[in-house]
């Protein structure tokens, strides 16, 4: 049985969570000390104690749990989270039913209801993705709710709530039969080789869909492609399909390399013909400049942030620096795609990086196109952070 804790709210955050912000923070709760242990189901009141909804207790960031529904008679049980899976998997008809896209995402935290709970699916597997140890402690009413609802051939799991908030290692495999990895899947048609027991990733980011769509159509034909921090290569695969004359794939990762190699072969490309570097992008940046070695089209998308034995990177305080290095190598009429997932970074901040990089370098520049997340990462009005995505195509005129 779940412990039931009335949680009380000032006034400010009961505005807030009224309007249907799903997140409780933690400066939100007056009654801190009856917090004890996550999973516990929370009623959340106002200072007046009227119902405000019902929740648990997860530690996530700057959360401690999320409201998962207004109504006070509503059960936290198999079967609500049924419903929630199978109004979910409503949303994702259209993806479920093409059959150039195997890998998509089914269930995203608040934006469908659930905060901290995720649900990838690739080619007949699942992976679950646990943000807490509070949704974890609902495993088995969750797994219940997903043998009930979905026809799969195997389920993973991620837990992600180690003291840091990240990926505890472990064998992520949980039901059905095992797969014989890497599987490939398809998205629009390019082929992806994705390993779902090997680590936090799965070699391909899924929320890149469009952009990667974008690359292939619109922005490769002729052109002369780098892709900085680029894991396993799949913007690189992209360009290479949609016609660049050659790719240059530049991550610091030793796995880096056979990972790209196999991307490429799993598209019958030639891999030998392409360039993979194996080093820090910002040594690369001196040895391009060196070498006089310029692109037509240039991929950024940095981890948040990263550290390497020479420095730490962070998206909020660097990526400026890193674009007026990346203009230094764009040709004229050359683009970049900039890109970013820290959900600490709004867009409109975003754009002042962009645009400060081209003032600094005195290049004038145009946005041709602008992404955020795609549609199966549904997400609320409500709670803007949870669309954490951004990527602006941007034309340089030097
Ligand atoms: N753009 C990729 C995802 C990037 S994930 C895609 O769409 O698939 C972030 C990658 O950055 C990781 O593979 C990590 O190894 C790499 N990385 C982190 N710091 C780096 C650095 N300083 N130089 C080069 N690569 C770096």
């Amino acid at each position: 049985m779940k412990t039931l804790i009335n949680v009380i709210v000032n006034q400010k955050a009961a505005a807030k969570l009224r309007k249907g912000y799903p997140l409780i923070e933690k400066d939100f709760v007056q009654n801190n000390k009856v917090l004890t242990e996550e999973g516990a189901i929370l009623r959340v009141l106002d200072n007046k104690k009227t119902y405000i909804g019902t929740g648990y207790y997860g530690l996530q960031n700057k959360g401690i749990g999320w409201i998962v529904t207004n109504n006070p008679e509503e059960a936290i049980d198999a079967a609500f989270f049924t419903k929630k899976i199978k109004n979910a998997l409503a949303h994702r008809k259209a993806l479920m039913e093409d059959l150039n896209t195997t890998a998509f995402r089914v269930f995203n935290g608040e934006g469908d209801g659930i905060g901290g709970l995720v649900i990838d699916y690739y080619d007949g597997f699942y992976v679950v993705h646990w943000y807490s140890e509070g949704i974890y402690s609902f495993r088995s009413e969750i797994l219940k709710a997903m043998k009930k609802t979905l026809d799969y051939k195997g389920i993973y799991e991620k837990k992600r709530f180690n003291q840091k908030g990240q990926y505890i290692e472990g064998d992520d495999f949980v039901d059905g039969e095992r797969g014989e990895f890497p599987i490939f899947i398809k998205e629009n048609g390019v082929q992806f080789a994705v390993d779902l027991n090997d680590g936090a990733m799965t070699g391909i980011f899924l929320d890149q869909r469009e952009v990667r769509k974008a690359i292939r159509e619109r922005y490769s034909h002729q052109a002369d492609m780098l892709n900085m921090f680029s894991y396993t290569g799949a913007f690189s695969v992209c360009a290479a399909l949609g016609g660049a004359k050659k790719t240059t794939s530049v991550d610091v990762a030793n796995r880096s390399k056979p990972k790209t190699i196999q991307q490429f072969e799993a598209n019958s490309l030639d891999a030998s013909s392409q360039e993979i570097v194996v080093d820090d992008v910002f040594q690369y940046f001196k040895y391009a400049a060196r070498k006089k070695r310029t692109f037509d089209l240039v991929v950024v998308d940095p981890p948040s942030f990263a550290k390497t034995k020479k420095r730490t990177f962070s998206v909020a305080k660097d990526y400026t620096e890193l674009l007026k290095e990346t203009i230094d190598l764009t040709n004229n009429n050359g683009v970049i795609v900039a890109s970013t997932n820290s959900s600490s970074v709004e867009i409109k901040k975003f754009k002042s990086f962009i645009d400060t990089a081209c003032k600094e370098k005195q290049v004038k520049y145009t946005i041709l196109e602008q992404h955020t997340l795609p549609e199966d990462f549904r997400t609320i009005a409500e709670f803007p952070e949870g669309n954490y995505l951004k990527v602006f195509f941007v034309k340089i005129k030097k």
